[in-house]
C-alpha cells in the first residue's frame, strides 16, 4: 500500500524525523493559513505531482482559495485529490534526494542517495548512489557526499530507518530533503510504501479495503483474485465470445464482508445477469472464499446465477461446503463461461 503524502509524513513525525508544519484541508474545510507563503499540494498516490501543476506556492488569501479551488478538481494521471495538504513553504538553498528501501534480492535495507533532488531528479537517475545499510560506515558515506554535517545526518538516517522498520516499509523516499536557508533539514515530500503482508500487525495504518469495480458493460460479472487472474478471466470471457460486465481484483485475505459488498456492487451493474468467480488460493485459503460466497448467498438471498472456479489451499473442503448450498464448483473457467453464457456445460 502507497500512503499518501501525509500519512507518510505522519509516520516520519512521530519518527522524530523533521517534517513542515502542515494541515490537511478538503473541499468543505474552513482553514486559513495564518502566514504566507504556504505550499498546497494535491494528495493523490503519485509522484511527479510538481510537474503536473498539483504543488503549487501560494502568497496570499486569494491566491491560496484560487490554489485550492483549482488542486481540488486538477486530475493527476487519473486521479482528482479528495484532500490537499497546506504546509508553510520552505525557504531553502538545496534539495538533496534520500530512500531506504528493502532490496529483497540482496536481502537488505539500502540507502539511495543524490546531492540533487527535486522534480528532476528522474533525470539524473545516474546520479543516485546505492549503499546497503549493512555497511559499518554508510552514514559516513553518505554524508561525505552530500556535504552534510556528519552527526546531523546519521541523527536523521537513524530516525528515517527506524521509521521504515518500525512500519513495516519497503520504501521510504524524501524527495526532496531539503536545506532550509537556516541550515536545517526537512523532509519536503515523502513517499511510503507499506509492505501489504504487514496488515495484521501494522493495525493503526489507514488499510483501506475499498477493491475498484470496474464497469466493462457487459453482462457477466467477474470477482478474481491478482490483478493478473482478473485480467485474463476478462480476457478469457472475450476470447470466448461473452462480455465482461466488469473488472475485479478482490485481492487476498478476503473475508466475508468483502464477498457480500462486492456482489452485492456487481449486481447493481446495468445489465449482469450472471456471476463468475475466478479464485487461485495460495495464501487465501479455498474454504475462506467459500465461507464469503455462502455468507453472500445467504445475505443477499437471490443471488445471481453464480459459476465458480477455486484451485489452491483447501479445495476439497471448498467444494464440499459449496455443494451443501447448492453452489456448484465448476473444474475450469472455460466450464463457468458457457455456464455464464447459457450454453450447456
Ligand atoms: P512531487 O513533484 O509529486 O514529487 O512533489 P514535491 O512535494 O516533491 O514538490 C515538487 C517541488 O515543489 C519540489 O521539488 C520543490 O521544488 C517544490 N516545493 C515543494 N515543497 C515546497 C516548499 O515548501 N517550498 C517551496 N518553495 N517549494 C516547494
Ligand atoms: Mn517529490
Amino acid at each position: 500500500m502507497q500512503l499518501l503524502e501525509y500519512q507518510a509524513k505522519e509516520l516520519l513525525s512521530s519518527a522524530r524525523v523533521p517534517v513542515p508544519p502542515g494541515t490537511v484541508v478538503g473541499s468543505s474545510s474552513d482553514y486559513v493559513p495564518e502566514k504566507y507563503p504556504v505550499v498546497i499540494k494535491s494528495q493523490v498516490p503519485i509522484g511527479g505531482r510538481g510537474k503536473l501543476g498539483g504543488v503549487r506556492v501560494v502568497k496570499n488569501f486569494d491566491e491560496y482559495n484560487e490554489a485550492l479551488a483549482t488542486l481540488l478538481q486538477l486530475d493527476i494521471r487519473g486521479y482528482v485529490p479528495a484532500i490537499l495538504l497546506v504546509e508553510q513553504a520552505l525557504q531553502y538553498t538545496h534539495e538533496y534526494y534520500l530512500a531506504l528501501q528493502v532490496n529483497r534480492d540482496q536481502r537488505r535495507i539500502e540507502c539511495l542517495y543524490s546531492l540533487f533532488g527535486g522534480v528532476d531528479v528522474e533525470a539524473s537517475c545516474n546520479d543516485i548512489a546505492v549503499i546497503s545499510c549493512e555497511a559499518t560506515d554508510w552514514k559516513d558515506i553518505i554524508a561525505t557526499k552530500l556535504h552534510i554535517d556528519h552527526m546531523k545526518l546519521a541523527t536523521l538516517l537513524d530516525d528515517l530507518y527506524d521509521c521504515l522498520v518500525t512500519n513495516d516499509l519497503l520504501l521510504l523516499e524524501i524527495n526532496p530533503l531539503m536545506k532550509t536557508k537556516d541550515g536545517h533539514l526537512m523532509c519536503a515530500d515523502a513517499k511510503a510504501v507499506v509492505d501489504d503482508n504487514a496488515r495484521f500487525r501494522q493495525t493503526a495504518l489507514p488499510w483501506s479495503d475499498e477493491r475498484r469495480i470496474t464497469p466493462l458493460g457487459g453482462s457477466i460479472g467477474i470477482i478474481a483474485n491478482g490483478a493478473g487472474m482478473a485480467m485474463s478471466t476478462v480476457d478469457t470471457v472475450v476470447a470466448m465470445g461473452g462480455s465482461p460486465a466488469n473488472f475485479l481484483d478482490i485481492g487476498g485475505g478476503t473475508g466475508e464482508a468483502v464477498f457480500i459488498e462486492n456482489i452485492q456492487k456487481i449486481m447493481t451493474l446495468p445489465g449482469v445477469a450472471s456471476i463468475i468467480i475466478n479464485i487461485f488460493a495460495g495464501i487465501t485459503r479455498c474454504d475462506d472464499i467459500a465461507h464469503g460466497i455462502i455468507a453472500a448467498k445467504r445475505q443477499l438471498g437471490d443471488l445471481l446465477s453464480l459459476f465458480v472456479r477455486l484451485e489452491g489451499t483447501n479445495k476439497d473442503e471448498a467444494v464440499t461446503m459449496l455443494k451443501k448450498e447448492n453452489i456448484p464448483v465448476l473444474d475450469t473457467l472455460a466450464d463457468c463461461i458457457h455456464g455464464a453464457m447459457g450454453v450447456d456445460i
